[in-house]
């Protein structure tokens, strides 16, 4: 796959920072995607530049307002507060229609720019009961973009079975573990690296870490 070219949905996190790692070892040329939904902390867009013009990666920035228009959440508005789910809940980070929008975008620029493959960091294993990060609705999404463009595009999830430990455990074994974990950005209240360590992101993010480093040699 050396040859060929990859398009990144990348917000900064840890997540997808990991999978723009994992993309630079595979792919010949790597293209970060970022979405801005007007997400309550800018410095989530700021901080997925610094990372793209570090690594020296292509960097496309994309308006989806439309997309805080329609779904005001607790990730846009500053008046809702971050809560998990209770009750089968869907948590009040959830914004309807975000992986569904963001990857048909990415795919709209995989075709542009002649990419074969898109790569995303969504994982069914942590997933707070998103129903667009189960991996049937990636699968279902890959067919749909490929017969809406007749392009044989292939994403590729390479955290959809892992746990937060595992995630740090592959940053770790592409050599990216510190880069990650100072560089990259997590937290709901938008402080980078380790972040507020009260929000539900930071508390996974945390356990994950703690639960690697114990096991790390
Ligand atoms: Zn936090």
């Amino acid at each position: 796959m050396k040859k060929e070219k990859a398009v990144v949905v990348f917000s900064g996190g840890q997540d997808s920072s990991t999978c723009l790692f994992w993309s630079l070892r595979r792919f010949q040329e790597v293209i970060a995607v970022t979405f801005d939904y007007n997400q309550r902390h800018k410095t989530e867009i700021e901080c997925a530049k610094k990372i793209t013009s570090e690594l020296g990666i292509k960097h496309h920035i994309l308006d989806m307002d439309l997309l805080n228009q329609l779904a005001p959440n607790a990730l846009t508005r500053n008046d809702i507060d971050v809560k998990d789910g209770v009750d089968g809940e869907l948590p009040s980070t959830f914004v309807p229609g975000r992986n569904l929008l963001f990857l048909s975008f990415a795919g709209i620029l995989a075709s542009q720019v002649g990419a074969k493959h898109i790569v995303t960091g969504v994982c069914e294993t942590d997933f707070s009961g998103y129903p667009d990060c189960r991996d049937i609705f990636i699968k279902s999404l890959n067919v749909t973009l490929n017969l809406s463009m007749d392009e044989g595009f292939v994403i590729h999830t390479p955290l959809m079975w892992l746990n937060k430990a595992e995630t740090w455990k592959l940053a770790d074994d592409l050599g990216s573990f510190d880069f990650v974990r100072e560089k990259t950005l997590t937290c709901y209240n938008g402080i980078i690296a380790d972040g507020c360590g009260e929000c539900p992101a930071c508390k996974l993010r945390k356990r994950g870490l703690e639960d690697y480093l114990s096991t790390r040699k």
